[in-house]
């Protein structure tokens, strides 16, 4: 796939970004590449940030920039869930905002209000607050991604900056960390002398033609699985995550060929778990697909508001559909090596499918951490 390289690099004139590791690293990669980078005060960047809001397609010319910046607020955030729906009491570091690649169903579009790409350089801000929120709870099992505002590794061939979380968790063994992508990229993992035992590399998975016609930029199905062979071979465990699910075009047909793909580059025991979440959106999320990208389909379907307010399928459409994506992996996984969970749906759906359910998100969230730390403490 190609890799993403801004037209101009905006950094903030301040010395933890200014002599920050990520910020050398950022132009360090773009060396000799006829690309401008600037040196401006935050009122500056501010003014700059409410006319590129103004451009015609603001979403898309805004990624040309690329803003290097500080975060203000807290790194750390809870993955935001609602009380109604079984979460997985997961953890995200907010190191970035915003991504090169193009999916028509991005939550991005409706939830950012800057529209350039965002890399947050303070990192000694973030690992002196890792340090004092991390500990604060001996017995908390944390799974902390860094693919919630971003991709995890759309910018790590400029940045880095997983390579750094990675070498800052290193003597931590007792946090999980997740690295969640649609790259095919894989140097960070494969360039070291022994895979780090509490990192997973996570994929996400979908129909061939979602793939095609609704994430664009992205890799492949197929060359997402390549590198996730990759990573396994130098030693590391790998997630799953078929999320959005969507009811495309001869569906089942579509779906199975990525399980079978899935299954030609891994072993049930390469994956520790597999999340499965149906398409939602808020309303301002349809306006902006229906303008961006008037070719896609997806959002002319039949949907109910959730508790959380969003849009999804009936209850037996999303039945329907994860009982075949689940069928298709048994095929596969005859002895359940893999866990696989609910991102984001009832009690009722749990029971009626998995024939289980979880009392509480934390319940959810232990199961998947254990899994992690066995697997590991085995290797
Ligand atoms: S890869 Fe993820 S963050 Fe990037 S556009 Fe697609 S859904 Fe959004």
């Amino acid at each position: 796939m190609i890799r993403y390289y801004p037209e101009k690099i905006i950094i903030l004139d301040d010395a933890r970004v200014r002599d920050s590791i990520i910020t050398k690293n950022i132009l360090s990669a773009v060396e000799g590449r006829n690309i401008s980078v600037s040196y401006f005060c935050e009122e500056k960047i501010a003014a700059m940030i409410q006319d590129a809001k103004k451009l015609e397609n603001s979403y898309g010319e805004g990624k040309k920039t690329l803003l290097i910046t500080a975060n203000r607020g807290e790194f750390l955030k809870k993955c935001p869930g609602t009380n109604d729906y079984i979460c997985c009491d997961y953890y995200i570091i907010d190191f970035a905002q915003n991504c090169p690649m193009e999916c028509t169903y991005c939550i991005l579009q409706a939830y950012l209000n800057n529209p350039f790409m965002v890399v947050y350089a303070n990192i000694e801000d973030l690992f002196a607050e890792l340090n004092s929120r991390l500990f604060a709870d001996p017995h908390k099992k944390y799974r902390i991604g860094t693919g919630e505002f971003t991709d995890s590794l759309a910018l790590e061939h400029l940045s880095e900056y997983s390579k750094i979380l990675m070498d800052y968790f290193s003597d931590k063994p007792q946090f999980i960390i997740e690295f969640k992508s649609k790259t095919d990229y894989v140097k960070t993992f494969t360039n070291r002398s022994g895979a780090r035992r509490n990192v997973i590399i996570s994929y996400s998975m979908n129909a061939a033609n979602v793939n095609r016609f609704e994430e664009l930029k992205t890799a492949t199905i197929e060359e997402r699985l390549i590198a996730a062979a990759e990573c396994v071979k130098a030693g590391y465990k790998i997630t799953l995550h078929f999320d959005p699910i969507i009811d495309y075009d001869d569906f089942e047909t579509e779906m199975a060929l990525t399980v079978e793909l899935i299954f030609k580059y891994l072993k049930p025991r390469d994956i520790l778990y597999i999340s499965l979440g149906a398409f939602r959106f808020i309303p301002a999320l349809a306006e902006i697909i229906a303008l961006r990208f008037p070719k896609s389909r997806i959002i002319y379907n039949e949907f109910i508001k959730g508790y959380d307010k969003k849009s999804r399928y009936f209850r037996f459409k999303r039945e329907k559909l994860f009982a075949s994506v689940i069928d298709s992996i048994k095929k596969y996984d005859t002895a359940s090596e893999i866990e696989i969970y609910f991102c984001m749906e009832s009690p009722e759906m749990w029971n009626a499918l998995l024939k289980k359910a979880p009392r509480s998100d934390e319940e959810l969230g232990g199961t998947l951490y254990d899994k992690c730390r066995n697997c590991f403490k085995a290797i």
